[in-house]
């Protein structure tokens, strides 16, 4: 293939969450452009799976199961990657779990922890350690994954709003920080995505979590959630590749510090 058809050969690009629906959707669209790829994930088993449904693309795909929240697993496996594939490029910091669904006064305190931990510290220690490789090389681009969550705080999620709030925090400094690197950083901010699990678990959570908000029958909450999005549909996964891939290109040369939703006009 040309280099026009793929712009991303000669780059490495390493990606968290990538045993998931976001996270191997995302890898599969870079690994069609041309990036070596990187692939993390806590489950190592769906991660194997993961490497064998991108066999096809003719890239080098190397595997590592890391839980994100643990700052010297990742600053080994970030270590790993630079020193077996010779650079980290690209970075789509993008594991993350939805938690518990509870009015705040309710919510599990264990549960808001452990939020936290993945989705802000896990974000934190993988943009830290793959950073310090990319301001060797002054360059970098990097994509952590919000939510609109993280825009407008929805009912009954404290912990996972919270989190996303923070990751678009995260990525303001961190684009200032990295800014005389050349190194850029962006975020995505989907809405509500489908069909699949995800969906039906926030769908379901939400009609047993009770709120004035939305009804206590599942189908229902389905309908409210999309008459809320203008364009009156859920988003498909398949229409986050494309904003991921620009924001690491050079098309997207003077963007940094930006939080893009992907959310149907929310
Ligand atoms: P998913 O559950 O399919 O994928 C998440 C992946 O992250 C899983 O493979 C999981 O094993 C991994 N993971 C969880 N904790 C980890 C840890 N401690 N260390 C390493 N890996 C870990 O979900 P998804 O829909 O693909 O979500 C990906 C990202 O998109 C998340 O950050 C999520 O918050 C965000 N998001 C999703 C939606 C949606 O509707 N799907 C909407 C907005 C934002």
């Amino acid at each position: 293939m040309s280099s026009t058809a793929q712009p991303f050969s000669h780059r490495v690009a390493l990606v968290t969450g990538a045993a998931g629906n976001i996270g191997l959707a995302c890898a599969e669209r870079l690994a069609a452009m041309g990036a070596d790829l990187a692939l993390l994930d806590l489950n190592g088993e769906k991660l194997e799976q993961a490497r064998a449904s991108l066999s096809q693309h003719d890239v080098r795909i190397t595997t590592h199961t890391c839980d994100v929240s643990d700052s010297e697993q990742v600053g080994s496996v970030a270590d790993r990657v630079a020193a077996e594939m010779g650079q980290i490029d690209f970075l789509f910091n993008n594991a993350g779990y939805q938690g518990a669904f509870a009015p705040v006064q309710d919510y599990p305190a264990d549960d808001f922890a452990r939020v936290m931990n993945i989705n802000v510290c896990g974000m934190f220690n993988v943009l830290q350690h793959v950073s310090r490789h990319m301001i060797a090389r002054r360059f970098g681009r990097i994509v952590n994954t919000a939510s609109m969550a993280g825009v407008q705080g929805p009912p009954n999620m404290a912990a996972y709003g919270a989190s996303k709030f923070a990751v678009i925090g995260l990525t303001q400094v961190a684009a200032k920080d990295l800014a005389p690197y050349n190194i850029r950083v962006n975020a995505i901010s989907p809405a509500f995505m489908g069909p699949g699990m995800m969906w039906d678990r926030q769908v379901t959570l939400q009609a047993e979590a009770g709120s004035q908000y939305f009804s206590r029958d599942p189908k229902e909450v389905a309908r409210q959630m999309i008459d809320s999005v203008p364009m009156r549909r859920y988003g498909s996964i398949e229409e986050i590749p494309g904003v991921v891939a620009f924001l690491l290109g050079d098309d997207s040369s003077y963007m940094t510090g930006v939080n893009l939703p992907i959310s149907g006009g929310i």
